[in-house]
């Protein structure tokens, strides 16, 4: 008995093999992120109309399956490739914003300043003629 459901699963695993020789067969980044927008949107699924959410879902799972067995391995691995440079490049830009500097001019004397942005309200000190202010950066 349990000899013949051993069997069965070596069998599975040798047709799975079978199918997948020669596809690309990868969960990779990009796929995970297709899986995860399909997540989203099937707990929103039921708030869209016209049946849009089955309809996005469809197409989201279809493109991932699509993915995972598609032949051309070279253009898929490419296409992560590309999604990861993508993704990189936002997180720089995203950085970027982070980092850079607010530039305003003191109240009072019309000095330049500037402070890093994403700070909420800061309290500053004109340099120039030592006015204080609140500014939002
Ligand atoms: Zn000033």
């Amino acid at each position: 008995m349990t000899n013949h459901w051993l069997n069965r699963l070596v069998k599975l695993q040798q047709k799975y093999t079978q199918v997948m020789r020669g596809r690309y067969g990868r969960f990779d980044d990009l796929n995970k992120l297709l899986l995860l927008v399909w997540l989203l949107v099937s707990i929103v699924s039921r708030l869209l109309p016209f049946h849009l959410g089955t309809i996005i879902e469809g197409l989201l799972l279809g493109l991932m399956f699509y993915r995972i067995f598609s032949r051309r391995i070279v253009v898929r691995s490419n296409e992560n490739q590309k999604f990861l440079q993508k993704l990189a490049s936002w997180k720089r830009f995203f950085n970027r914003r982070k980092n850079s500097y607010r530039y305003f001019n003191c109240p009072s004397c019309s000095q330049k300043m500037r402070a890093p942005r994403g700070r909420g309200k800061i309290k500053v000190t004109c340099h120039n003629c030592h006015a204080q202010f609140v500014k939002k950066v």
